[in-house]
């Protein structure tokens, strides 16, 4: 898990391999004839001009976390107006410019002891984002495609893309990745602070696999098949040639957030591009 606040790398590589969604809409600097000249302004000018993602943003975790320990979620206020008690609200989206921060599906690790428990969480944090968008339905929507991408952003809408967190959420079952993905899933980071049944994490010693797994191989695969990105951020530094030939991709990115010191080389472009190289088109 991670800030809910929007991390930069994260929002540039999205809106770079996203270009392709920018909307038609009017350009400020047209219509005005010029640019603004004061950088703020720009920049506030070219966030409602194109289509801004965020890779990963941990509000389903929290609910489910603050209703788990509270009974019942305290406020809904993100949804219907400016938020009091979270970093993410629909009105603060809207203004800053963002049109797509992707929900995190996140699946901890620890819940790989219990057989079972990593997909049933994986869905129930779906539930809670499909509930988010059942009660604001004016104003977000669970985006599939590019086009949906567009079309919200059109329709005035925060899309709603998801990505699990943890591919553990798969369990030792191929057939999960088709289950996530007609679930509205369009990324999985394969696995997270543990080995899991995929691959080794670079937070993990044990290096149980030595890289990937035959499964995780299978798992990829499937994940090409319906067209699901791969995140390739926790895993270990092993894990990555074999999850690159998988992929088709030529050259590696570095692992940024590897504990190793020599392997601390933030390449945000080249890490999204492992991540988006099977980038759904619908
Ligand atoms: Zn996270």
């Amino acid at each position: 898990m991670t800030s809910l606040r929007i991390r930069l790398p994260h929002v540039l590589a999205a809106v770079a391999l996203l270009a392709g969604c920018r909307a038609g809409g009017p350009s400020t600097a047209g219509e005005a004839g010029r640019e603004p000249t004061d950088l703020p302004t720009r920049a506030r000018s070219l966030a409602q001009r194109v289509l801004i993602a965020d890779g990963h943003i941990d509000l389903p975790h929290r609910l489910l976390a603050e209703r788990e320990a509270l009974g019942a979620i305290r406020s809904w206020d993100f949804a219907t107006g400016t938020s009091t008690v979270r970093d993410f609200d629909y009105e603060r989206a809207r203004a800053g410019g963002l049109n797509a921060p992707f929900m995190s599906i996140y699946v901890p690790s620890e819940h790989q002891k219990t057989p079972g428990k990593s997909k049933a969480v994986a869905d129930e944090l779906i539930d809670l984002v499909e509930e988010i968008v059942r009660g604001a339905p004016s104003r977000f929507a669970i985006a599939r495609s590019p086009r949906d991408l567009a079309a919200h952003q059109a329709d005035g809408k925060v899309s709603l893309p998801m990505g699990i967190e943890n591919a553990s959420a798969f369990e030792d079952n191929l057939a999960l990745v088709a289950h996530f993905h007609a679930r509205g899933v369009r990324y999985a980071t394969l696995t997270h602070s543990k080995d899991n049944e995929i691959c080794d994490s670079s937070y993990d010693e044990t290096a149980t696999w030595k890289g990937l797994s035959p499964f995780g191989r299978e798992v990829i695969g499937a994940m090409n098949r319906v067209g699901m990105m791969i995140d390739v951020r926790p895993i270990s530094r092993s894990s990555l040639p074999g999850t690159c030939s998988e992929c088709g991709v030529r050259s590696r990115p570095s692992l940024p957030r590897t504990p190793r010191s020599e392997a601390q080389r933030p390449m945000p472009k080249m890490v999204a591009r492992v991540a988006l190289k099977r980038m759904p088109t619908e």
